[in-house]
């Protein structure tokens, strides 16, 4: 396997078993569109999604989450990973607002789950379990993301409530591994989910990038802050 470089991490091999994620400062929005770099990001993300990783271990989900490899890198199993995009929503915000003509900040009477095809050229359509199925994904295979799609909200969505923060939408991205297990993978950050202060109802997450909000890394850092009870480190 070689390098593999996205638009906000690297992937790097690291024996048959293992990765390196490399968590990058680059931002992007809007199907690459919009773009810019911020000192700290990729330090930031990196810590978010290994302290949100643990917490889904701890409950049971099986993530690809090994251990912190330095500063802005992870040890990760490797997966192979399905193309897809498994979003949850609990709030309208986003692209389910044009989708639904609903207004933004609308609590949804249960959680919505979307898929998205993984595909830079075709812009990431939203798909149904039909066209996973033409993709190669097995109804089974499906049904388990989707419910473990459903208990990440779950717990995640009541670990941000006692911490004051709305979990508004999120994104998975699921792999299998060398034992044919399917596995959480990719990154939990702010970069993937949006989430509101309860009670400013301010961003905490790209959405401060995508619409001119306010300062990024101000952002991410006071998450960062309320999610671990330490200020984050200088950099
Ligand atoms: N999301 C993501 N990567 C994508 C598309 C969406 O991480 O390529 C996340 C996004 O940050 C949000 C959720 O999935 O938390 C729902 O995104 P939405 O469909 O509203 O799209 P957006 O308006 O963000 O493009």
């Amino acid at each position: 396997m070689d390098v593999y470089e996205g638009k906000a991490k690297k992937v790097i091999p690291l024996d048959e078993e293992k990765v390196i994620l490399e968590f990058k400062d680059d931002a992007t929005a809007f199907n690459g569109e919009k773009k810019a770099q911020f000192r700290g990001k990729g330090w930031l993300n990196a810590q978010i999604s290994a302290h949100l990783f643990k917490i889904l271990e701890e409950k049971g989900v099986k993530t690809h989450f090994i251990g912190i490899a330095g500063d802005n890198k992870l040890i990760a199993e490797r997966l192979r990973m399905y193309p897809l995009e498994v979003v949850v929503r609990n709030v309208v915000a986003g692209s389910l607002k044009k989708r639904l003509l609903l207004a933004e900040g609308t609590e949804l009477p249960e959680p919505i789950v979307e898929l998205y095809y993984k595909d830079d050229f075709l812009g990431d359509p939203m798909i149904n379990q039909y066209h996973a199925k033409i993709l190669g994904i097995g109804e089974d295979e499906l049904r388990e993301m989707e419910r473990t799609a459903l208990k990440v909200n779950e717990i995640l969505r009541e670990y941000f409530r006692e911490k004051g923060i709305i979990l508004v939408d999120f994104k998975l991205e699921f792999g299998k591994n060398a034992r044919g297990e399917i596995v959480l993978g990719d990154e939990i950050s702010p970069d993937t989910c949006r989430f509101w202060d309860a009670e400013t109802m301010e961003s905490l997450d790209k959405d401060v990038f995508r619409f001119d909000k306010g300062d990024l890394i101000s952002a991410y850092e006071r998450l960062y802050e309320r999610l671990t009870g330490e200020a984050p480190a200088r950099r």
